[in-house]
Parts: C-alpha cells; structure tokens; sequence
C-alpha cells in the first residue's frame, strides 16, 4: 500500500516536472576539447536519467555477485582456502618424510592463503625445526602459546626446544604453565617428572610421581622400584642436611618399598641403631637379595671383634636362608679366609667352583694356596683360570653399558635414570679386575720345567 503511494507520488513528481520543463524550453551548451555540444534541458535530464538507472543497475549486480553466498567472492576465498589447505597437507607430509626445503615452501604458501589459522603455525613451527633453524622455530612455538587456541601446543614445543637446548629450568616453568591449563595431561605429567628426576629435585619426583600412578598402578611393581629409589635419594640429602633420624626413616621405607633393592637395604643397615629390629632388617635384606654390597654395611653396623666372630656370624645368620646361593658362599669362603679356616675356606670354594664359577673364585682359590701351602705353582693354575672364567659381576647400565663398581640413582655416562643392573658383562668386555689380574700373573715366577 504504502509502496503504491510512493510510486504515485513519483511518477506524479515527474509528470509535473516535465510538463515544467516542456512549458520552460531552455538550451544547454556544453564545450570540451574542441567540441561544442548544444542540446535542450529536456534532452539533457532524459539522458541524466538513464545514465543514472544504468549505474544503479550495474552496482546492484556487483553487490549480489560479491556479497552472495557461493557468487564471485565465495568462489575466490573458497578457492585461496583450498589451495591453503593443500599447501597445509603437503607441508605435513614433507615434514613426515623429513623434506626440509618442501616444507618451508609449503608453510610459507600456507600462511599465504590462510592467514593466521593455528594449523599453519604448526607448519611454520616445524618446517623451521625441520630446517634446523632455532630462532625461527622459538619464534612460531611463542607466536603459538600466546594465542589461546594454540597455546597448549606451542607450550608442548618450546619445553621441547628448551630441553634440547639443556635449558631444563625454563622447561620445567613451561611444564607447569601447561600443567595449570590442562591439568593431569598424561605428556605434561610425565615430562614434569622426567625433568624433576633429570634435576635431581626428588621431593617434587615424588609428588609428581604420587600423581601419575594411582590406585592400582600404584602398587606395580615398576612404580614401587622407582618410589624406592626416590626414598634412597631422599635419605640421602637428609643425610647430607645431617638430618640422621629423617635420613633413616626414608631409607627404611625405601627398603620396605623394594626388599630386593641392595642400595636402600645397604642404607637402611648402616643408619640403623643396634636392636632386634635392625637384626631382623639385615636378615631380611640378605633372604630377599643376598648381595656383596650388604656386607660392608652388615660389618660396619655390627662391628665384630675378630674374623672368627665374622666367619660365626655368616655361617649361623646369614647362611641358613640362602645356603646354596653363590654369594652366600662366596662369603662364607672369604670369612674363613681371613680367619685362616683354610679347610673350610676350600668346601666353600670348590661348591661355588660346582654351581657358578666366575673370575673371583679362582682368584680366591689361588689365594687360598698361596696362604695355607704356599703352593705359588698351583696358585698361578687358578689365576690363569681366572683370566678364562667368565667375569663377576657388577653395576651395568642397560641404556648405555657403561660398568660401575658402585649403583648410583643416575649413570655417570648417560644420566639414564636407575639404569644401572647387578649383573655379569658380556665376554669380552675386560674389567678392571682382568687387567690387573693379568699383570699379577706376569710378575708370578712361571713353574720349573
Ligand atoms: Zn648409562
């Protein structure tokens, strides 16, 4: 209704214009360059119509080709989305196959097309570490963690980045950051704890620790090996604080956590005070994994008057739980040894001779005939039988091999963490003890002929 009165009110406008124009004829002349144009005013307003109506008609369909969804401009930023997004999957897979130079193009074709979405980020962060080249790499994965959609991610990058760069502090700041944003991410936890332990920071291992396993994973028995080693360490800087009481109680639950742990029982023993208590603590530390580790802490504690009282004491509390076992023997033999029991001494040897002959039980056998006969002929049989025996064993990390003569929490070769394994090297690895053996066997007089 309304729309009628405006179109009867216009065509009414337009009449009455006309009919004024034709009754007030007038001429327009218009001069440019060397042209002189002279027409009649009517003329002139029909022809300012009809240019504007051309003008109104042709915006019009400029707007509806843009501005329409799937007309011109949809077609154009659907087509600079596709060819972004295959730039994206190229760049991935060139990533995937370790193409450094194809994927830089990519990214950079990608951030073209698709101007700041996270994924091309992504792309840029890792053709640049791809491309080996660190400032950019730190530059995109900061780029990423300020912007909260990509943040957790570009954190994940630069504790990547900062532990590579051995900068194991900031790593740590930024574990955490992304530990506060997502709490109990199973990645973020886990890299919280390797880098406590990679620190040495073994009260917040623990509690980091106390979070990944939970109820029944709590109780494997992985998660209580690695309590007890926490426990050990936490003992140990009580002790280094002088804190001996503190020191004791830890070392003890880390006994408790793992009873075949020769370094916690070792500690334990030594920080014990006399009592039944501490009697039942070694016997039980010597059943679970009789180890020659323990027996200096087992002398120490108990100080004994004489070897015959030693000898007494291996034989009567020691021995009867694990008399067959090599290190039991190996013990007994050596006790009797010292305390000249060469009758003895030999039963002992030839049995561990019988059951798992290794290096130093002919080297013990040798000194055996040496001290009771000096019989020096068959004592330089039993060292020559030693170099060819298979080699005692020791503290050997799984990770890199190295061999130590004392367990440490962290190998002094790889810091691999509680890598190190009681066991026997492999042939052909000489030990230290082969090496000196064979000088001692030089500067024996070889037998008459
Ligand atoms: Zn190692």
């Amino acid at each position: 209704m309304t729309r009628s009165i405006y179109l009867f009110l216009l065509i009414a406008l337009l009449a009455i214009g006309a009919v004024w124009l034709a009754t007030n004829p007038g001429t327009v002349e218009v001069a440019w360059g060397g042209y002189v144009v002279e027409t009649s005013l009517v003329t002139l307003a029909f022809f300012t119509l009809i240019l504007g109506a051309i003008i109104a008609i042709l915006y019009r369909v400029f707007v509806w080709l843009k501005t329409g969804p799937g007309r011109l401009g949809g077609a154009l930023s659907s087509r600079r989305r596709n060819r972004g997004l295959e730039a994206l999957s190229n760049g991935m897979v060139a990533i995937a196959a370790g193409d450094a130079d194809e994927a830089r193009r990519a990214a950079i074709e990608a951030e073209k097309y698709l101007k700041g979405e996270p994924m091309t980020l992504l792309l840029a962060a890792q053709a640049a570490e791809l491309n080996e080249d660190e400032r950019a790499t730190r530059i995109y994965y900061d780029r990423m963690a300020e912007r909260p959609d990509t943040e957790f991610m570009g954190l994940r990058g630069l504790i990547a980045r900062a532990r590579t760069e051995g900068n194991l502090e900031a790593a740590i700041d930024l574990a955490n950051r992304a530990d506060e944003l997502k709490p109990g991410t199973p990645w973020v936890v886990k890299e919280l704890f390797d880098l406590h332990l990679k620190l040495r920071h073994w009260d917040e291992a623990e509690t980091v620790l106390a979070r990944m396993a939970r109820g029944k994973a709590a109780k494997s028995a992985s998660v209580k090996r690695t309590r007890s080693v926490i426990a050990l360490e936490r003992a140990r800087q009580a002790l280094k604080r002088d804190e001996k009481a503190a020191a004791f109680d830890l070392a003890l639950s880390a006994h408790q956590l793992d009873p075949a742990f020769v370094p916690a029982s070792v500690l334990a023993i030594r920080l014990s005070v006399p009592s039944r208590k501490r009697d039942k603590l070694i016997a039980e530390a010597w059943k679970t994994n009789p180890h020659p580790d323990l027996i200096a802490a087992i002398r120490e504690a108990k100080a004994f008057e004489d070897e015959a009282a030693w000898l007494d004491y291996v034989r009567t509390m020691l021995a009867p739980n694990t008399p067959d076992n090599r290190e039991t023997l190996m013990e007994e033999a050596r006790a009797a040894l010292a305390a000249q029991k060469w009758g003895e001494a030999r039963k002992y040897l030839n049995r561990v001779a019988e059951i798992d002959p290794s290096s130093s039980v002919y080297r013990l056998l040798a000194e055996l005939d040496e001290k009771a006969n000096a019989d020096v002929v068959a004592a330089r049989e039993w060292i020559l039988k030693s170099v060819d025996a298979p080699p005692d064993p020791i503290w050997i990390c799984k990770a890199c091999g190295r061999q130590e003569e004392s367990w440490s929490a962290h190998c002094p070769s790889c810091d691999g963490f509680d890598t190190l394994d009681w066991k026997k090297p492999e042939r052909g690895h000489a030990s230290k003890a082969d090496e000196i053996e064979a000088e001692i066997v030089q500067e024996l007089p070889a037998p008459a002929p």
